[in-house]
């Protein structure tokens, strides 16, 4: 069905533009914030299509997640506009495309450039799973550049909610950047299999090729779970480990975000402000910004205290229909929207040009993390490596520009349902990331299930059946 959107020229605040992109099911246009002069993104849904095309889900899920988010690495979402036929959701604007155009028109990049690329990268996908999500489709599809080379992970469709004890158990992601357990359709806690889809992103940013390819999705499989790749002698020792221990096939003996962040690979030119926590960045938005409080009121005559009040409100101002309609009138609701909506417009541009790195920023490396990595503790002498093929002389051959765009993420099968098991669960599937050597780990764990009258049989070396023997 096509979308007629080319009628629309305004919508509440915001005067549409060109086209920037097709999605799926979508259509994306720029347009101007008028009482701001903002640039931002629109994206238009049709209601009608995405039922059509049953994505109202996915859809949702974006929205859902996106509206928490606050990070100079993640798209931001303004706010979202319903009306009968449409919805528009509001997107910061991201003007030079995606990372896989980037990568093609460039060819392998520098490792200073790959690498800060990569460290926003990870700072944006920490933050997600500080917050319990999982992205489970990193891919440089997903990830769209702005014209100070500032990364912004896009496309939270396919994302999920980690849940403490749960395992997700759905395939899905686009096939060249999926982690092995996720293509055996094996149950997965959920960021180790953001790492290493960033480790495949990693490679590609340094090679300009894919380190897992095939024509035939069942050879391409197969790769991926025996972690069959070559790795480029051009890159240095330290890139190459980093990227090795991304792609461990054994996702208990892959390196965690945790670990990434204190690779010294990692750790040089670091920007001072992707230095921080996550727990950090999550803390400094929910500071108030009065130079910008002060700039609403003086140029827009937006008076201090009802800004207060529409940014009290949250997310929900911005992204809900009205619920608590009983205290407010409609109009107040949207006098207050529009200024929660111009707040953070003003303050994000502002701080873009804080965070961006600038020609003058020292990127000191932050000395206590490199100090707490000895490289002699990154390996785990028992972690069995991928096998990788090393060739002096060779190239990648797995061109990413003849490639086709990894648009379509597969979904073989649901192993579990986590939705099922979280309604009333009968059984309970729990699982341990740790960094601790393995074995080690699970001695310790039927140490505390004795201690706990828990009987259990041994599936395999790190899994166990168990049940409780207390009231028997
Ligand atoms: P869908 O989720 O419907 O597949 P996408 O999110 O992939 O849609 O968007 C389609 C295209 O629109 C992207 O490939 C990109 O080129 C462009 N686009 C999406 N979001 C933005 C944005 N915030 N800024 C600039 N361009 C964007």
């Amino acid at each position: 069905m096509a979308m007629n959107t080319k009628a629309i020229v305004q919508i509440g605040p915001y005067r549409i533009g060109k086209t920037l992109g097709v999605g799926s099911f979508s259509k994306v246009k720029k347009a101007i914030h008028v009482p701001t002069g903002r640039k931002v993104a629109v994206k238009i849904l049709n209601r009608q299509r995405l039922h059509t095309m049953d994505m109202g889900e996915k859809v949702k899920r974006e929205i859902d997640i996106l509206r928490l988010f606050v990070h100079p690495h993640i798209i931001r979402l303004y706010e979202v506009i319903e009306t009968p036929t449409d919805i528009f959701v509001i997107m910061e604007y991201v003007s030079e495309g995606e990372l896989f155009d980037y990568i093609v028109s460039h060819g392998r990049l520098a490792e200073d450039e790959a690498r800060l690329f990569f460290q926003q990268i990870i700072s944006g996908v920490e933050y997600c799973h500080t917050h319990m999500v999982v992205h489970r489709d990193l891919k440089p599809e997903n990830l769209l550049v702005d014209h100070k080379q500032n990364v912004k992970i896009a496309d939270f469709g396919l994302s999920n909610m980690m849940k403490d004890g749960f395992f997700l158990g759905t395939s899905c992601g686009s096939p060249n950047y999926a982690a092995p357990e996720v293509i055996s359709g094996n149950l997965y806690a959920g960021p180790e299999v953001d790492v290493w889809s960033c480790g495949v992103i990693l490679y590609a940013l340094l090679c300009g090729s894919l380190p897992f390819d095939d024509e035939i999705i069942p050879n391409l499989f197969r790769k991926i779970k025996a972690g069959v790749y070559t790795i480029p002698s051009y890159l240095s020792t330290e890139t190459q480990d980093l990227i090795q221990r991304m792609l461990a096939v054994d996702p208990i003996q892959r390196i965690s975000i945790a670990e990434i962040r204190n690779h010294p690979w990692f750790q040089t030119n670091l920007p001072q402000y992707l230095a921080v926590s996550a727990r950090e960045t999550i803390e400094k938005t929910h500071t108030i910004d009065e130079k910008t409080i002060n700039k609403l009121s003086d140029k827009m005559g937006f008076p201090r205290d009802k800004v207060l009040e529409a940014l009290a409100l949250g997310p929900d101002l911005l992204t809900r229909r009205p619920l608590d309609s009983n205290e407010r009138t409609s109009a107040e609701r949207r006098d207050l929207r529009r200024m929660a909506v111009a707040y953070h417009l003003m303050f994000d541009h502002q701080q873009a040009k804080v965070n961006s790195p600038q020609p003058s920023d020292p990127q000191t490396p932050n000395p206590s993390s490199v100090q707490n990595s000895p490289k002699s503790t990154m390996f785990t002498p028992a972690s069995p490596m991928p096998q990788l093929s090393l060739n002096p002389e060779s190239t990648p051959t797995n061109s990413f520009a003849s490639r086709s765009r990894g648009k379509d993420p597969f979904s073989v099968k649901n192993v579990y349902s986590t939705a099922s098991l979280s309604q009333s669960p009968t059984q309970w599937f729990l699982g341990i990331w740790t960094s601790s050597d393995a074995k080690q780990m699970m001695s310790f764990i039927l140490q505390c299930l004795k201690s706990l009258r828990i009987e259990w049989k041994m599936v395999s070396l790190f899994k166990v059946k168990a049940r409780c023997i207390c009231d028997r």
